[in-house]
C-alpha cells in the first residue's frame, strides 16, 4: 500500500508533469473509475487549467483554474503512468487525463481500489485530519493534546488520521522503534508532566521514520526541489519477525493490533 512518502513523491511528480497544463480529455476504463467519475465531471474537467497539485495525509489535490478540485486516492495499488498523447495504454490503466500540452497521465492500478472524484467549483471539503508529520504543526505539545484523552494503546492511536496525518501501518511500527516506546503503551500514559522526554522521541521518531522512508530510494535521483526527505534505509522492524534488533540483538516479534500487523522488539521498547 502506498503510504505517505509514496504519495508525496507521486504528487511531486504530477506537480513537476502537469503544472499549467490545460486538460484536453478526461477517460475511465473501469467501472468502479467511471462510478466516482461519471460522464458529466469527465467533461467539466475539459478546458481546465491545473493551477496546483496539493498533497494532504495521504489524498492528492488537483487544484483547477475555475475552483474546481480533483481529489484522488491512490489506496491499495495505485500511481501514476506519464507518457505522451497517442503513446500505447499502461497496463492497468482505470483512469488517463490528457493535456492540450501533449502529455498524458494515466492511474495505473492492478486492484482498481483507488478513487478519482470531481467537486464543483467550491465545494471540496477535506476530511478532519490532523497536522503533516513532516510540517511546522507538528510540534510535541500538538501530539500531546492529540493524545491526552486516548487510552487505547499508542501504535493503533498513530493509524488515527485525527491525530496525525497520513502515517501509515509501517510507519508507526517503525516511529516506536525509534523511540523505544512498546507499541501496547497506552496513548495517554505518554502525555503526563514527567513524559516530555519519550512523547518528544515519539514525534521526532515519527519524522525521522518517513524522512528516511525506502521509498525514497526510488525517487531522491529524479526529484530535487528542497526535498525534506534523507537518505533511504531499510526497515528498522517492519516484517523482520525473528531477526534481531539492530539496538539491542533480541528478536524481533510480530503481534496483531486492531487487525493490523504490530512488529517491535521486547526488550528495549518498552
Ligand atoms: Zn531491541
Amino acid at each position: 500500500m502506498p503510504e505517505l512518502p509514496e504519495v508525496e513523491f507521486a504528487a511531486r511528480r504530477l506537480r513537476v508533469a502537469i503544472l499549467g497544463h490545460t486538460l484536453a480529455a478526461a477517460d475511465v476504463f473501469h467501472p468502479s473509475a467511471a462510478r466516482h467519475l461519471p460522464p458529466a465531471h469527465r467533461k467539466a474537467l475539459v478546458g481546465r487549467q491545473v493551477r496546483q497539485v496539493e498533497r494532504r495525509a495521504k489524498i492528492q489535490l488537483l487544484h483547477l483554474d475555475d475552483a474546481s478540485v480533483l481529489e484522488v486516492h491512490f489506496r491499495m495499488t495505485g500511481d501514476w503512468a506519464f507518457a505522451q498523447v497517442g503513446d500505447e495504454a499502461p497496463r492497468f490503466e482505470r483512469v488517463r487525463l490528457d493535456t492540450r500540452e501533449g502529455l498524458r497521465v494515466s492511474l495505473v492500478d492492478s486492484r482498481a481500489f483507488a478513487v478519482v472524484r470531481w467537486h464543483a467549483p467550491g465545494t471540496f471539503v477535506l476530511p478532519d485530519l490532523g497536522p503533516e508529520p513532516l510540517g511546522d504543526d507538528f510540534t510535541v505539545d500538538a501530539l500531546r493534546d492529540a493524545l491526552a484523552s486516548r487510552r487505547a494503546p499508542i501504535k493503533p492511536v498513530l493509524l488515527d488520521q485525527r491525530v496525525v496525518a497520513g502515517v501509515g501501518n509501517i510507519y508507526a511500527s517503525e516511529a516506536l522503534w525509534l523511540a523505544r516506546i512498546s507499541p501496547e503503551t497506552p496513548a495517554n500514559a505518554l502525555t503526563g508532566p514527567r513524559q516530555t522526554a519519550r512523547l518528544t522521541r515519539l514525534r521526532d521518531g515519527i519524522q525521522e521514520a518517513l524522512r528516511t522512508a525506502p521509498a525514497t530510494r526510488y525517487y531522491n535521483s529524479g526529484i530535487h526541489d528542497g526535498s525534506p526527505y534523507d537518505e533511504p534505509q531499510d526497515w528498522r522492524v517492519y516484517d523482520r519477525e525473528g531477526q534481531a534488533c539492530a539496538r539491542c540483538g533480541s528478536r524481533i516479534v510480530r503481534y496483531v493490533q486492531a487487525g493490523r500487523s504490530t512488529y517491535a522488539c521486547g526488550k528495549c521498547q518498552r
